[in-house]
């Protein structure tokens, strides 16, 4: 058996080696209909257990037209959720082990690991050095974790054993935040008719004085306000809210505040990016998602907390099959979140670090941000591009506007069909959003291995696909 394994992974190994060399020939984003794949599959499992070479080819003949390309360089779309050939064999070894690192004496390297790169990773982030972190799956739970302890911490752990008290509480965020902080808001038992989005200005950036105009209404009118998330990169055009202003007034409300920056957070490797960070040092809680930007894949998202007690009271029950007689020395990683059982994430993370070494990280990160530019320039330059949202990252949201089109819906229009012809053209990926009501196309350049050529091209293609959409 474990000579077939041998075998068989080395087989895999070489088709891994081969995709990557090749990836550039798949479309991009899968071209399969809904029920495509489904309807290919057999509708009751083997009774008979099937060789790894039948497998193997229906994966190769069905599941990989339903695939789309994430790891392609032309792959734009959303946020990048990047791999890289360190990350892929760390968690080939996490698979390997099987290990489950809920508690230290489960795995003690896993546990200790996690501390460590939770270390290098605060302090080449620049965070505040009491900060202590732990590795979450998403950044959807990094983001519950904290308005749940914010919510524990308010009621003095009373919640946990009580249920929700009779206190109506608040949530703060900007209209443009993630919607995991309205599914959080949900899920923590506070409601989103209680979740305040707060204005923005011109930038998309949470206008402070606006939110201490929500809290004090809401405090007039007998509300508690619990917390404010705010958000360095949002997902839309990567606004970065003003920390120190909304940190201020935090403290001065005694308001738990929490800071999503769950895509544009590993920027902060770039002392040139640590201006967009100012003022995280009032947060009390802070998630960044190496699975997006930093090269590891998913799922791996960071969450560091100012004091770890709020973390710790909020999630640790011990039944008496968990305890161990080292439970006083270590971190039980388990008390820090929502789930018991915990992948060995840290390890395809070191491998990551040691392989790249920051220097090289901070290279590629300064490569992404400089195409990105050179993107943007050459949307300028070009003329029929308007340019919608500051690009102090990775991002470029624009628009096509022919000349002589003012209509703002006809533009909408417009660009609805342009997005949708450039990805029917299997050679690049791209998303949109709407942003004042515009509908604007999104470039995000963060793949592992995007080049200048793959900009150039995807320049080319724009320009190309507009020239096509004007004559019909
Ligand atoms: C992607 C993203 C999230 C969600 O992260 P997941 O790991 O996909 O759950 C939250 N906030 C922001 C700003 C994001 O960009």
């Amino acid at each position: 058996m474990i000579e077939e394994f041998r075998k068989n992974a080395h087989q895999l190994v070489d088709w891994i080696a081969d995709y990557y060399k090749n990836i550039e020939s798949y479309p991009v984003k899968s071209m399969v209909q809904p029920g495509d794949i489904f309807n290919q599959l057999p509708t009751l499992p083997p009774e008979d257990g099937e060789d790894f070479q039948t497998i193997f080819q229906d994966f190769e003949s069905t599941l990989m037209k339903g695939v789309t390309h994430w790891q392609h360089p032309s792959f734009f779309a959303y946020f990048n959720a990047n791999t890289s050939f360190p990350s892929i064999l760390g968690e080939f070894l996490t698979a390997a082990l099987g290990a489950q690192c809920m508690s230290w004496e489960t795995s003690p390297s896993a546990t200790e690991l996690e501390e460590m790169v939770c270390i290098w990773l605060k302090k080449a982030c620049g965070l505040p050095d009491k900060w202590e972190g732990v590795i979450q799956d998403s950044g959807s739970s990094s983001n519950l974790c904290g308005i749940l302890a914010a919510r524990e911490k308010y009621a003095v752990f009373q919640t946990n054993l009580q249920g929700l008290g009779h206190d109506r509480l608040t949530v703060y965020c900007s209209e443009q935040t993630h919607s995991s902080i309205d599914k959080a808001v949900r899920i923590a038992g506070i409601g989103s008719d209680n979740l305040r989005k707060i204005p923005v200005d011109n930038n998309f950036a949470m206008i402070p004085a606006k939110l201490s105009g929500a809290i004090h209404n809401d405090r007039n009118n007998g509300y508690h306000p619990l917390c404010v998330i705010g958000t360095i990169g949002t997902t839309g055009s990567n606004a970065v809210d003003p920390m120190e202003e909304i940190g201020k007034i935090c403290t001065q409300e005694r308001i738990w505040l929490h800071i999503d920056a769950a895509h544009a957070g590993t920027a902060a490797f770039l002392p040139e990016k640590r201006k967009y960070f100012k003022g995280i040092e009032y947060a009390d809680s802070y998630t960044f998602n190496p699975h997006k930007w930093m090269f590891t894949n998913f799922d791996c998202s960071l969450l560091y907390v100012k004091n770890r007690d709020d973390l710790t009271k909020t999630f640790s029950i011990t039944p008496e099959y968990l305890k161990t007689e080292v439970d006083k020395q270590v971190k039980n990683y388990r008390d820090w979140g929502i789930p018991l059982g915990r992948r060995f994430r840290a390890l395809k993370l070191w491998f990551v670090i040691r392989s790249y070494g920051m220097k090289e990280l901070r290279n590629k990160l300064r490569e992404h941000t400089s195409l990105t530019t050179y993107l943007l320039k050459l949307l300028e330059n070009n003329g029929s591009f308007r340019i919608q949202a500051p690009v102090p990252f990775n991002l470029l949201c624009f628009q096509y506007v022919p000349d002589g089109v003012i209509e703002e819906e006809k533009i909408n229009t417009i660009n609805k069909t342009l997005l949708s012809e450039l990805n029917r053209t299997g050679k690049v990926y791209l998303t949109h959003t709407i942003l004042e009501k515009k509908f604007v196309i999104r470039a995000c350049i963060g793949q592992t291995y995007v080049k200048k050529q793959h900009v150039d091209q995807l320049y080319h293609l724009i320009v190309d696909t507009c020239q096509k959409i004007n004559i019909h």
